[in-house]
C-alpha cells in the first residue's frame, strides 16, 4: 500500500509521542481521532503502558504504517500544553542534550503522568476530576500588608523595569538589606495591572513561606484570593497537582517556587524574577541537569518579557553579561532601612588561643551582644558533631566502608553517638574501641554544628541556643517553626549552615560569627572562591539589618586572601574584577563554555577506559568538523571522592571558546557514545555548564 493512501483508507491520524524513558524518541502512534499537540495520551510501549505527550502530528509516520501501534486513550482532563511551553521544553532538551520526553514528563505533576491514576480499580475519572470534586477551604485572605514608600534607588529600578518593552534582562545588584523584595513587588504590581502574570523563583524552600506571605499580602488585592501559587519539592503530589492546575488554568497569576517552578505552565507571562540569582541551588544535580536561572533568561527572551536577576553577589556569568551590555545593571548601593552595612572584622586564628574553635574576640563580642539583648548567628557550614572520629594512639580514622570519605560523627537524638556517611547514607554506632588497636580513647576530629551548639550552651547557660541545619529541619514545617522562633526572639544564639545564610530578614540579629571558612579556600574547583565569597557576603548581610551597628567576625588563618579583604570592604565589584582576571587568564567560564562527561562503574579503570574512548571519539568528531581549535578535551580524571556507595566515578571535561562549537560537538558525539566498547560497563551522563568540577 502506498504511504499516501494510508490516511484516506481508514482515516487514521498519526501522532508523535514522547515518553519518560532514556530513549531518544519521539515514537509514532495511530489514533482514530484528531489530537492536538501538547495533549497527554496513554500509549502501549513494549509490554508496558505509559503516559506520553503528543509533540507532533505528522502526515505520515516515520515507519511502516502497518507496524505503528494505536494509542490507548487520550487524556483530555487538562488543556493541551501551550506552544510556548513546548518550545521551552524543546529548547531545554536540546540545550542540555536530553530526550524531550525526559524533560516534558518530569515537568508535570506525578498524577498526570501515572497510568495507574487513569486505569485501574480506584482511578475513576482520573486525578484531576477527583481533585476538582473535593472542596477545598480557600486560604484566608491576608491583611493587605504595609508597603514602605520606595527610596530613590528602588523607585528608579522599578521605573526602569516598568519602562522596558520586550525582552529586557536586568541584573538588580543590591547590597544585602537594600530592599530588593520591594522592587520585585512593585514591578509585579505593574505587571498584574496590565493583566499579565508573574513567575518568581527563590533558591531555597525555606525562603518560600517568607515570600509567600509578602506576595499574598501585597499582590492578592490585585489577583484576588488564591492568586498566588507556590511550587517546590516539599509539596505532596496532591498539593503540587492543585497548584499546577490553578496555574495552568490561569487562576493563579503569580507563581512562586524553587528551581522546578521554571517549568510551571504559567500563561500570559509578563515578568520573570530570579531572586539570589547566583545561588547554586538553581542548578539541578541529577536527571536533566538544568540551570533554572539560565532557563529563566531563555524563557523571558522567547516570550519577549522582562526578567529580573537579583543578587548582592551576582554570578560572574551574569556580571560579565552586564559588563558586556547584554544585561542592564541596576544598583541599590545602600540598605533600605537607613542603616549602615555591618563592620566586618577578620580575626587571624594562627596565633590565637582558641576555645573549641572560637576565638576570644568572637566570644567577647557575643557576650556584648547578648548583654544588649541582641541575637547572634554562628555560621559553620558543616553539619554533625565532628567531621570524623579518630584514634590518637594508632591514627585510625572513621572511614565509610562504601566510599572514599570519612564518616561524620553525629550526636543522636537520645544522646548516643553515631557515624554517618554524608555521601551514601551509611550509618553505624560508634565502635566501643578502636577497630585497629583496641584503644578505647576515640576522639572527635574537628567541629560540626552540633558540637558548636553543645559548647555554646555550656558557655552561655542563660542564652537560648538553637541549631538550623539539614538535620534539625528534616520534618515538614520544622524549618519554618525554627525560623519563626528566631523572628519571635525566642532564640538568642543561632548556630547554622548555609541554610540560614540566604535571604532571611532577621530584625534583631546584631552579630554574625563565621567559623572555619578556610575549608573552601584551597578547593580544586575554580568556582570555590566565588562561592565562598558569596556565602560569606550573604551570611554577613544578616547582621544589623533593621537596627544597624551590625558586626561580622570572620575567623581565618589567611586574612590576606582577596576573598576576605574584599569581604571586609563589602566590595563585590573588586572581588569580581579580581576573579574575572583569573578566569580570563585561564580561559575559564564565563570566558569559555564547558561540558562534563562523567562515568560510573564498579572499578575505576573501566570508567577511565570509557572516558578515554569517549575522548578519542570526540577528537574524531572535532577533526571531521574542523573545530579542534575551538574545543579542548581534557584528560579523564577520577573524582576527588572517587568512590561513593561502591561506585567509582571519573570525569572528562570539554571546554570550548564558542558555545556553538561545543553544542555541535555534543550533538554528534552523544550519538556515538553508546556504541563505544566500554559503554556497556559504565553508566555515563553529560552535564552542560557544570557548576562543580
Ligand atoms: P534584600 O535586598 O536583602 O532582599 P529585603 O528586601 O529583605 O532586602 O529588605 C530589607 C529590609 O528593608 C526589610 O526589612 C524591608 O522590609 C525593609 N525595606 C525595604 N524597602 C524599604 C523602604 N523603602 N523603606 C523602609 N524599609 C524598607
Ligand atoms: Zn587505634
Ligand atoms: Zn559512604
Amino acid at each position: 500500500m502506498p504511504l499516501s493512501d494510508a490516511k484516506t483508507d481508514d482515516h487514521p491520524y498519526w501522532v508523535r509521542v514522547v515518553v519518560d524513558l532514556p530513549l531518544q524518541g519521539p515514537f509514532d502512534y495511530r489514533s482514530d481521532e484528531e489530537i492536538s499537540v501538547g495533549t497527554r495520551v496513554i500509549v502501549p510501549f513494549g509490554r508496558r503502558k505509559l503516559v506520553g505527550m503528543v509533540v507532533d502530528c505528522p502526515q505520515v509516520p516515520a515507519h511502516d504504517p502497518d507496524q505503528v501501534r494505536a494509542i490507548e486513550s487520550v487524556l483530555r482532563d487538562v488543556e493541551p500544553m501551550e506552544d510556548s511551553w513546548l518550545r521551552f521544553a524543546r529548547f531545554a532538551a536540546d540545550y542540555y542534550q536530553r530526550p524531550l520526553g525526559e524533560v516534558i514528563l518530569p515537568a508535570l505533576p506525578q498524577p498526570l503522568r501515572r497510568v495507574s491514576d487513569y486505569q485501574g480499580k480506584r482511578s475513576g475519572a482520573g486525578p484531576v476530576a477527583r481533585l476538582d470534586k473535593r472542596r477545598v477551604a480557600a486560604a484566608q485572605p491576608l491583611e493587605p500588608g504595609f508597603a514602605p514608600a520606595l527610596n530613590q534607588a528602588q523607585q528608579a529600578a522599578v521605573d526602569a523595569v516598568g519602562a522596558a518593552t520586550g525582552f529586557a534582562p536586568t541584573l538588580l545588584f543590591g547590597v544585602t538589606g537594600s530592599g530588593k523584595t520591594e522592587v520585585y513587588l512593585h514591578a509585579a504590581q505593574q505587571v498584574l495591572a496590565q493583566g499579565r502574570n508573574i513567575l518568581m523563583l527563590v533558591p531555597e524552600i525555606n525562603l518560600t513561606p517568607q515570600f509567600e506571605r509578602a506576595l499574598r499580602a501585597r499582590l492578592e488585592p490585585a489577583t484576588g484570593p488564591g492568586g498566588v501559587a507556590v511550587m517546590h519539592s516539599g509539596l505532596s503530589d496532591g498539593e503540587r497537582l492543585r497548584a499546577w492546575l490553578r496555574v495552568r488554568r490561569g487562576e493563579a497569576r503569580v507563581v512562586l517556587g524553587t528551581r522546578l517552578a521554571i517549568f510551571a505552565p504559567v500563561v500570559n507571562v509578563g515578568l520573570i524574577v530570579v531572586d539570589e540569582e547566583h545561588d547554586p541551588s538553581y542548578k539541578q544535580q541529577d536527571g536533566l541537569r538544568y540551570s533554572a536561572r539560565d532557563l529563566a533568561v531563555w524563557r523571558a527572551r522567547d516570550l519577549g518579557v522582562p526578567v529580573i536577576l537579583g543578587s548582592a553577589t551576582p554570578s560572574l556569568e551574569s556580571w560579565v553579561n552586564a559588563e558586556r551590555g547584554h544585561y542592564r545593571r541596576l544598583d541599590l548601593t545602600d540598605r533600605a532601612r537607613d542603616v549602615e552595612m555591618p563592620t566586618v572584622r577578620l580575626v587571624d586564628t594562627r596565633r590565637l588561643p582558641m576555645e573549641n574553635g572560637m576565638s576570644p574576640q568572637l566570644l567577647e563580642a557575643m557576650r556584648r551582644r547578648l548583654d544588649n539583648n541582641e541575637q547572634v548567628l554562628v555560621y559553620l557550614n558543616r553539619r554533625g558533631y565532628a567531621p570524623a572520629l579518630h584514634c590518637a594512639s594508632c591514627g585510625w580514622v572513621s572511614q565509610c566502608p562504601r566510599c572514599t570519605a570519612y564518616t561524620v560523627l553525629h550526636r543522636g537524638q537520645f544522646g548516643g553517638h553515631q557515624l554517618h556517611c554524608h555521601h551514601c547514607g551509611y550509618q553505624r554506632r560508634v565502635p566501643p574501641a578502636c577497630p585497629d588497636c583496641g584503644d578505647q580513647d576515640l576522639q572527635p576530629m574537628g567541629r560540626g554544628t552540633q558540637r558548636i551548639e553543645e559548647h555554646l550552651a555550656e558557655l552561655f547557660p542563660q542564652a537560648r541556643v538553637a541549631r538550623i541545619d539539614a538535620d534539625t529541619t528534616r520534618l515538614k514545617g520544622s524549618a519554618q517553626a525554627l525560623f519563626d522562633r528566631v523572628h519571635a526572639h525566642e532564640i538568642d544564639i543561632l548556630v547554622g549552615t548555609q541554610m540560614v545564610a540566604k535571604g532571611h530578614d532577621f530584625a534583631n540579629l546584631g552579630l554574625v560569627g563565621v567559623l572555619n571558612a578556610d575549608a573552601m579556600l584551597f578547593s580544586q574547583d575554580f568556582r570555590a572562591p566565588e562561592r565562598l565569597f558569596a556565602q560569606l557576603m550573604q551570611v554577613s548581610g544578616r547582621a544589623g539589618r533593621h537596627t544597624g551597628h551590625g558586626e561580622v567576625i570572620v575567623q581565618t588563618g589567611y586574612p590576606e586572601q582577596t576573598v576576605y579583604q574584599a569581604l571586609a570592604r563589602h566590595d563585590f565589584a573588586g572581588f569580581a574584577r579580581h576573579a574575572m582576571r583569573e578566569r580570563e587568564a585561564a580561559s575559564l567560564p564565563p570566558y569559555s563554555h564547558q561540558a562534563l562527561l562523567t562515568a560510573e562503574s564498579r572499578e575505576l579503570p573501566e570508567a577511565l577506559a570509557f572516558l578515554q574512548q569517549a575522548r578519542a571519539s570526540a577528537e574524531d568528531v572535532l577533526q571531521r568538523e574542523g573545530t579542534h581549535e575551538l574545543v579542548s578535551l581534557y584528560d579523564p580524571v577520577p573524582f576527588r571522592i572517587v568512590r561513593v556507595a561502591h561506585v567509582c566515578r571519573a570525569q572528562l571535561l570539554v571546554e570550548a571558546t564558542q558555545r556553538s562549537a561545543l553544542h555541535t560537538l555534543l550533538r554528534r558525539w552523544l550519538a556515538d557514545l553508546n556504541a563505544l566498547p566500554e559503554a556497556r560497563r559504565v553508566r555515563w551522563q553529560l552535564e552542560v555548564d557544570p557548576l562543580e568540577i
